[in-house]
């Protein structure tokens, strides 16, 4: 039976170790700042933000709220963006996806300031990810990180198979787990036979969209098994990419839905605040 990673529990820890960074902070005068945008009236995003603006809450940082109507021009969003970018108060910005289809995401990306992309979605932050320097590595891949660090999974040498190629989960994370010495392997849609490949991963995450998609015969004997998925099922049970209960059995480690992935990736995003506010405020800072 696997050993449940338990991302809950561990992102709690890390809220509340931030906690006590923010209060410091503060009776430093720096008063954390989160801005966050969201374009439209998308469900999954209002839930998405108002629990980011919970976390924020518990944890001290100060949170503004951006809403606009879905018929926003691409400028208008731009020029916002270029707002908060001059808005010294702000230290983060955060632009929720998705966007309407005839806005390009990537192009309002490209706007935000590198000092405050929080999510670690620009260009300059992607690129520094890519060449090894400090930057915002973005929330999901960040939280996964953490989980093999608290877990003590060390990934050197070991072959690491994603499924999924996504800019905000797939690529950072083949990016993170190639800097920690491990061989990648990213598969997709049109990745041909795809058992083979994941068959023979020591750790296998699951980045899709589609649930209960890994069954327990694609999976190694022993395997480390990250499921970064949120699916809703017809009945309304929120389950992940993997189908857990058989997973389970054989997996060395593995990580549950919810509760695993999901709580993380908001803790990493109340990390790389933090991180910003004191970059900002740090006149020897060389980020
Ligand atoms: P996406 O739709 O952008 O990407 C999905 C990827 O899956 C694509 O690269 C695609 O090639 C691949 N894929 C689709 N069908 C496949 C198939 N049959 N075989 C192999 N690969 C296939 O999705 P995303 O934004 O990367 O999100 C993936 C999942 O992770 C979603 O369920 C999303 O809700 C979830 N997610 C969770 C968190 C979290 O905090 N836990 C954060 C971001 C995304």
């Amino acid at each position: 039976m696997a050993t449940i990673i338990k991302g809950k529990a561990l992102a709690k820890k890390i809220r509340e170790n931030l906690k006590v960074e923010c209060d410091k902070l503060k009776e430093e005068g720096i008063k954390p700042r989160l801005a966050v945008i969201m374009v439209g009236n998308n469900p999954a995003s209002k839930v998405y933000v108002k629990s980011k603006s919970k976390a924020c809450d518990e944890i001290g940082i100060e949170y503004e709220e951006h809403l606009l109507d879905e018929t926003i021009t691409q400028q208008e969003l731009n020029d916002l963006i270029q707002k908060l970018n001059n808005k010294e108060e702000v230290n983060g910005i955060l632009l929720q996806s998705p966007l309407p289809q005839h806005l390009d995401i990537n192009q309002a990306f490209k706007a935000i300031s590198y000092r405050k992309d929080v999510d670690g979605f620009t260009p300059s932050s992607v690129g520094k990810l890519v060449m090894g320097g400090d930057t915002f590595i973005s929330c999901t891949p960040y939280g996964v990180m953490k989980m093999f660090e608290e877990y003590n999974i060390d990934l050197t040498g070991k072959e690491v198979v994603i499924i999924g190629r996504s800019n905000i989960v797939g690529k950072p994370l083949a990016q993170c787990c190639l800097a920690n010495n491990a061989t990648v392997t990213i598969c997709h849609s049109r990745t041909k036979d795809l058992k083979t490949h994941t068959k023979r991963a020591d750790i296998l995450i699951a980045a899709i969209g589609k649930a209960n998609f890994v069954t327990k015969d694609m999976v190694k004997e022993g395997a480390v098994v990250i499921d970064v998925g949120i699916n809703r099922t017809e009945d309304g049970k929120l389950v992940g990419d993997v189908e857990f209960e058989k997973v389970e059995k054989i997996a060395s480690y593995i990580t549950p839905v919810p509760g695993g992935v999901g709580p993380m990736t908001i803790a990493m995003l109340m990390n790389n605040v933090i991180k910003a506010s004191k970059e900002q405020s740090n006149k020897n800072s060389t980020f």
